[in-house]
């Protein structure tokens, strides 16, 4: 067993795999290394709780007493520069040197801006870290009108929680749907009609925008027309922190390629969460379940080979307003979707040529979710199932 752990990240996955570690038994030293210098949390609730909630807590992974338990050695705020392979050392932003038997590369991503310009105006805000939910909710307590820069899940969360807190939102998608890249055209619809009867102002399609200043507010350009903010918040996705893969010669396609068990391409160097490439998709999947399963399985592979690979649809679930929205799988090419409306819930099940679920989005229904997931590890053929019709229970196919 290895003597020296390093983990690299204090988020989600670095800090569910200091538990397994633990937990599984490795009594060796583990060493995280963490820019921010706040206990391990997860990110979720930044746009939903910590922007709604009177007095929002730090989401914490583990409770305090939990988290001394785990007899972690701490490096914060720190950030690991270089990781130089030959002498397996990672170098740190105070020129220390840290050794280790294994590693294992949790950096998550950082909130994509469209232009440097839009990272200097004072009113600009992304949302990745606590500290910038927390500044985000006192500029939304001072705010009557915001701008969302971004369609996808986080700015739509955005929107919602602004909306509840009572701003005027209007949203801004260069795309012409909403959530494109991770959901089919219906469920785009839904989406966009959710958030219309909220009364946000939803503008896609818009293209490339350009923010100026007015007296200090932003005011953002879109087909010849300026608007005036008292905020902006960019949600348009995650530059992932994949440089100290890349210097370090790690093989890296749209993350860092590793095998089921979380393994680089050294393998002494393992990576977890958001910038570990999702063995079956092919790309970052980058969610809550993610960051916490596939760390869970490469902690233990890490201290036991024999270890079982993680192989686990992607799912991941956005709250808005009051519907709980659960995605199940990917968006692919060639799948037929049908669309099942109940009184309380909609879902949109997106079946393969071969009748196989490819992707089931569920609006209000945790319980389908959890069928469907073993729907998709069996391979069920559902093409003969009227999945449609209402009176016809779902729950018999269990
Ligand atoms: C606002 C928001 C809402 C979300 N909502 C949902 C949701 O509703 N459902 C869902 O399924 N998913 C949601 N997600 C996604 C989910 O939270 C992420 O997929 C998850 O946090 C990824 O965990 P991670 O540990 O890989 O990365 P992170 O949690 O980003 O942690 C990485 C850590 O590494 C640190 N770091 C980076 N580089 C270095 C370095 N060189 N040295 C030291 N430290 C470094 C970073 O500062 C960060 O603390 C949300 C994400 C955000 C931002």
């Amino acid at each position: 067993m290895s003597s020296r752990i390093v983990i690299i990240g204090g988020g989600q996955a670095g800090g569910w795999a200091a538990k397994t570690l633990r937990d599984e038994g490795f009594d060796g030293e583990i060493c995280i290394v963490a820019e921010e210098v706040w206990d391990f949390y997860e990110r979720p609730p930044l746009s939903k709780a910590a922007l709604l909630d009177a007095e929002p807590q730090l989401p914490r992974l583990f409770t305090q007493d939990a988290q001394q338990a785990l007899n972690l050695r701490w490096f914060r705020p720190r950030r690991a520069e270089a990781i130089v392979r030959d002498e397996k050392v990672v170098m740190l932003d105070n020129g220390e040197k840290l050794a280790y038997d294994q590693l294992l590369l949790a950096t998550g991503g950082r909130a994509r801006l469209p232009g440097n310009d839009w990272r200097a105006h004072p009113q600009v805000y992304t949302l990745r870290h606590w500290d910038d939910a927390t500044r985000l909710k006192q500029r939304l307590a001072e705010s009557q009108r915001l701008a969302v820069v971004g369609g996808g899940w986080i700015g739509l969360e955005i929107a919602a929680s602004a909306r509840k807190s009572g701003v005027d939102v209007v949203l801004f998608e260069q795309q012409s749907a909403l959530c494109q890249r991770s959901v089919n055209a219906a469920v785009s619809e839904e989406l966009l009609a959710l958030h219309r009867e909220q009364g946000v102002d939803v503008r896609c399609g818009c293209g490339a925008l350009e923010l100026s200043d007015n007296h200090g507010r932003p005011e953002i350009h879109c087909d010849g027309q300026r608007e005036t903010f008292d905020a902006v918040v960019v949600g348009i996705g995650v530059e992932l922190n994949l440089e100290l893969a890349r210097a370090a010669g790690l093989k890296v396609d749209r993350a860092i390629v590793v095998d089921g068990q979380g393994r680089t391409s050294d393998p002494a160097i393992f990576a977890a969460g958001d910038v570990a490439q999702h063995l079956r998709y092919g790309l970052s999947v980058q969610s809550w379940a993610f960051a916490q399963n596939q760390a869970v399985a490469t902690a233990k592979a890490m201290i036991d080979p024999t270890a079982p690979a993680y192989d686990e649809a992607a799912w991941l679930w956005s709250d808005q307003y009051h519907h709980n929205i659960q995605i199940l799988g990917v968006p692919q090419s060639g799948s037929r979707t049908v669309v099942r409306r109940e009184p309380r819930s909609t879902l949109f099940f997106s079946l393969g040529e071969d009748g196989q679920l490819t992707q089931l989005v569920a609006f209000n229904d945790a319980r389908t979710v959890k069928l469907a997931k073993r729907w998709m590890a069996s391979g069920r053929d559902l093409s003969g199932v009227p999945l449609t019709d209402p009176d016809f229970s779902l729950m018999s196919l269990r």
